[in-house]
């Protein structure tokens, strides 16, 4: 059995693995009765990647590209290849993904199962809705092609499926046309929440990248303080469109805890807030900086130290007016557990086509909190009640605590889904959140 973490380190899982190498391989065959789940790149902060106890299928050698139309910009490729590995072959060419998370080192078929979102929610919704096809094997079946016209249920279960619904085996995707690899972006220092919501919303027409770093320890009137950030790709045509290098510097050690604490992180927060002195910046960067910033230091998990450390991202819908949203920064900031790593953003109304896919109109914050422990879990207990209380709903990719009863609260369309979930398949974080999942 092989130990393996998932990136916020909170969960030491044991698994038998089975790693992929070619698409149609069979499914391990499991006479212990071992579960089984796909790995991508493990870049799920909780235990959604994990299956401790049962059989882990990493995917990453099974990276093959299918077909690439340079035309069109429709690319199929098998489910382990990587972000990064898709815009090193279609930057180049003038396309690019037209969704990206805050890393280009998750897989395709991850990006999948969590429907991720990135900067431009507001503009282009979520990952599954650039998903043309996919082909998904499961235990009893043999492989089925499912699309937004075929197998369609399926193909709603799988996109936001955290896995459960079988392998994805090979994904289509439309990708978007770039004349460069530059963005012209704007850093504008914001003073509060209410600053914060008005530049959102007036900028969503206007760019297509819009979100913005948080201070979370701020207080009072000064909560939601912060640097927001709005960029679009650069018209002026490029020649040669450069893609990204690889990472420059690993990060050396498991850092010490007492390094983060209160006093750390305002420090860090004061920097941060001043590093640029007018109030609004504009500049062109290459879109590596632009959408991955941390990329540049390899296994930055390691600052939190050994004890790992969480990441909480709710969403609350805007009916819910910014009360809620208020409420959550606060408790946040007299908790003195606040984060160097902040950031909130609004979703747009574009409707995903997964059934379980986390984005709804609405505010979403992400947040990265030092596992205290006990101190850490209680204090997430009293935001998940303000989150629970007003319709919001917590992301799975990111969520290492959800009970059974938040996660029905968050996802009412469960039942819908568990018809479509293979019953060789499951996860830790299926058995933490499901009351019959085995
Ligand atoms: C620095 C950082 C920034 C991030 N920023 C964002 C962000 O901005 N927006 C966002 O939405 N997320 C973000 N995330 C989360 C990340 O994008 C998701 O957790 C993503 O799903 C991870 O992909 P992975 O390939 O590492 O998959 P893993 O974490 O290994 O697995 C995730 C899920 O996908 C399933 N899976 C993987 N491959 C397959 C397959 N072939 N078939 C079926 N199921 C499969 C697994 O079973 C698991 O349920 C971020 C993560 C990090 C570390």
């Amino acid at each position: 059995m092989a130990i393996g973490e998932s990136w916020g380190r909170t969960f030491k899982a044991s698994h038998k693995l089975e790693p992929r190498n070619w698409m149609h391989s069979p499914l391990p065959s499991n006479p212990e009765g071992r579960s089984i789940l796909a790995y991508g790149m493990g870049k799920s902060y909780g235990d959604s990647c994990l299956n401790d106890g049962g059989i882990l299928m990493p995917t990453q050698r099974m990276n093959r590209v299918i077909k690439f139309d340079r035309e069109t910009g429709v690319l199929r490729c098998e489910a382990g290849a990587t972000l990064e590995s898709i815009l090193q072959l279609c930057v180049p060419d003038g396309w690019f993904l037209p969704v990206v998370p805050g890393t280009k080192f998750i897989t395709l078929g991850g990006a999948i199962a969590n429907d991720i979102h990135g900067k431009n929610h507001h503009a282009s919704g979520t990952f599954g809705c650039h998903v043309r096809a996919l082909e998904l094997m499961r235990s009893e079946d043999s492989p089925k092609l499912c699309s937004p016209d075929k197998n369609t249920d399926l193909y709603k279960a799988t996109i936001g499926g955290l896995g459960l619904t079988g392998l994805i085996t090979w994904a289509e995707i439309q990708l978007k046309k770039i004349k460069s690899s530059f963005i012209n972006m704007e850093s504008i220092k914001v003073r509060d929440l209410d600053e914060f919501l008005d530049l959102s919303a007036s900028s969503d027409k206007d760019f297509e990248y819009t979100v913005s770093w948080l201070d979370s320890l701020a207080r009072g009137r000064n909560s939601g303080k912060g640097v927001f950030l709005r960029g679009n790709h650069s018209s002026e045509e490029h020649k040669g469109l450069p893609t990204h290098r690889p990472p420059k510097f690993p990060w050396p050690i498991d850092a010490p805890n007492f390094l983060l604490n209160k006093l750390s992180i305002k420090a860090f927060n004061f920097a941060y807030y001043n590093k640029q002195f007018s109030r609004k910046k504009q500049s062109t960067a290459h879109y590596d900086p632009f959408f991955f910033p941390l990329d540049a230091l390899h296994d930055w998990n390691r600052v939190y130290g050994k004890r790992g450390f969480f990441q909480y991202q709710f969403v609350l819908p805007f009916a819910e007016g910014h009360g809620p949203v208020r409420n959550i920064l606060r408790i946040i900031s007299e908790s003195g557990q606040g984060s160097f790593l902040a950031v909130i953003k609004t979703f747009g109304n574009i409707e995903s086509p997964g059934l379980l896919s986390f984005p709804r109109p609405g505010v979403t914050v992400a947040l990265d909190f030092p596992n205290n422990g006990q101190q850490t879990r209680l204090l997430f207990k009293e935001l998940d009640k303000v989150v629970l209380d007003n319709g919001g709903r917590l992301y799975p990719a990111k969520d290492a605590c959800m009970d059974i009863e938040a996660f029905e609260r968050c996802y009412p369309e469960i039942k819908n889904f568990l018809p479509h979930i293979d019953p060789a398949f499951s996860s830790s974080f299926w058995r933490r959140v499901h009351p019959k999942a085995a």
